[in-house]
């Protein structure tokens, strides 16, 4: 593509061939260009994005040469390039059509009001989960209409939670929390699908704007996003979130059930490893316990688990930035923690918390019991979306590992909820470990 479009999208004009030929070598086989309307098929029929009746809205339809396809990109997320490299392997057949038998909801999650309420959710798709039961028809009739939400249920253990129930903070219910220390929850795997208007409307720019910005920056992966203007929706080649929900999630969506919730985002190096670096896990893991303590009084707990592996700037970068700390001059201090991010990466943070209530809103919550997050990043998007948030829960402070001092103290200086925020010469004290220790 050498052109793009500056101004408000013009009709576009087909070109004269309806698919070319790819000058590889191998056997001769179309390559179906998406870029046109009407090629590779009837029509799509455009997703009404927020309306309330489901048949109205439409399916979100994204599979590889189905025809009526009506969204940029494809299911799976980041592992979307998985499948194309099975297709290339000649070990997954394009043609394959996924078999949904039992595969419905383990158990039911809306609609809620918010589905069809405007702005309120852009980044994924509340009816995602429900396709086999609302579009079933059009399955039926050979549309390829797939899931971008899965529900289902769990136990889960992690030794925090039978550390707590030793300690006396945690008591075995049967229910929510079993003498073992298992705890039951319904989990939900989200992948991301982005209705482009109310994505650019959220961050105060332009869709063509937005639209031009996705498509140089991956290198022109989708040139739909530019040659395409009808076409509105996208998945992103992004990892999605799982939500973990603790108690009956029933109770969403009443204006009486309480709610605890923590928004997490992945930190492999802590969440899996237990890196000390940080207090993701041990956050993660007080989220959970409070969760469960809600859960046990008659309430629901929510955790939202986002993959956006540091700070979304990924593992290489944020490997490459605790090298940066340790190694200057002075050591690893909280006085520097931002600027060596900004330094590697240009920006401290590339989390976008502004798409990030909308899971919340997904899942029918108005309100926020008690927030385990004490990350301003966080609280303010949830509250500018219109969610109140009762009360924020730190991290108590026994739970911060000696080395992520650093970033707790620099957090608390830039805005993290507190009641001791820490001063110059504070923050100036070195109190990371040494790289070689
Ligand atoms: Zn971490």
């Amino acid at each position: 593509m050498s052109q793009i479009p500056e101004a408000a999208p013009s009709p576009l004009v087909p070109p004269p061939q309806a698919a070319l030929r790819g000058n590889l070598p191998g056997p001769a086989r179309p390559i179906v260009l998406t870029s046109h309307p009407g090629i590779g098929g009837q029509a799509a029929r455009p997703v009404q994005w927020g309306a309330a009746d489901p048949q109205r809205r439409g399916p979100v339809i994204a599979t590889p040469g189905e025809g009526s396809r009506n969204a940029i990109g494809t299911h799976a997320g980041s592992y979307s390039l998985y499948r194309a490299l099975a297709v290339a392997a000649g070990q997954l057949s394009a043609e394959h059509r996924p078999d949904l038998t039992n595969t419905r909801p383990a158990e039911p999650i809306g609609p809620f009001p918010q589905w069809a309420a405007p702005g309120k959710i852009v980044s994924l798709d509340p009816w995602g989960h429900m396709t086999t039961e609302t579009f079933g028809a059009e399955i039926a009739s050979g549309r390829d209409i797939r899931p971008s939400i899965a529900v289902t249920k769990a136990h889960i253990n992690m030794p925090e939670l039978t550390a707590a129930m030793r300690a006396g903070r945690l008591e075995p219910d049967g229910q929510v929390l079993g003498p073992n220390g298992d705890a039951r929850v319904t989990k939900v795997a989200i992948e991301p699908v982005w209705w482009l208007p109310g994505v650019a409307e959220r961050f105060g720019i332009t869709e063509n704007d937005l639209r031009r910005g996705l498509f140089e920056q991956t290198g022109g992966m989708f040139p739909e996003l530019v040659t395409r203007p009808d076409l509105k929706t996208f998945l992103p080649p992004i990892g999605g979130m799982t939500v973990y929900l603790f108690g009956d999630p029933a109770k969403l969506g009443q204006e009486e059930t309480r709610i605890a919730c923590r928004i997490h985002d992945e930190c492999n190096g802590s969440d899996v490893f237990g890196s000390d670096i940080c207090t993701c896990r041990p956050y993660l893991a007080h989220g959970i316990e409070v969760c469960i303590e809600e859960a046990q009084r008659g309430g629901v707990g929510a955790i939202v688990y986002n993959r956006k592996e540091g700070r979304a700037l990924g593992e290489v970068t944020k490997f490459l930035v605790y090298n940066a700390r340790k190694r200057q001059e002075g050591g690893d201090r909280a006085d520097r923690y931002f600027a060596c991010t900004a330094g590697v990466a240009g920006v401290h943070d590339m989390r976008f918390q502004e798409l990030m209530p909308d899971v919340l809103h997904w899942l029918g919550i108005t309100r926020i019991d008690r927030l385990v997050s004490m990350s301003n990043m966080k609280y303010e998007p949830i509250v500018a979306s219109g969610i109140e948030v009762v009360e924020r829960v730190p991290i108590p402070e026994e739970l911060i590992p000696p080395d992520a001092q650093v970033e707790m103290d620099a957090k608390k200086a830039a805005g993290y909820f507190t009641d001791k925020v820490p001063d110059a010469a504070e923050l100036a004290r070195i109190k990371g470990r040494g790289l070689q220790e």
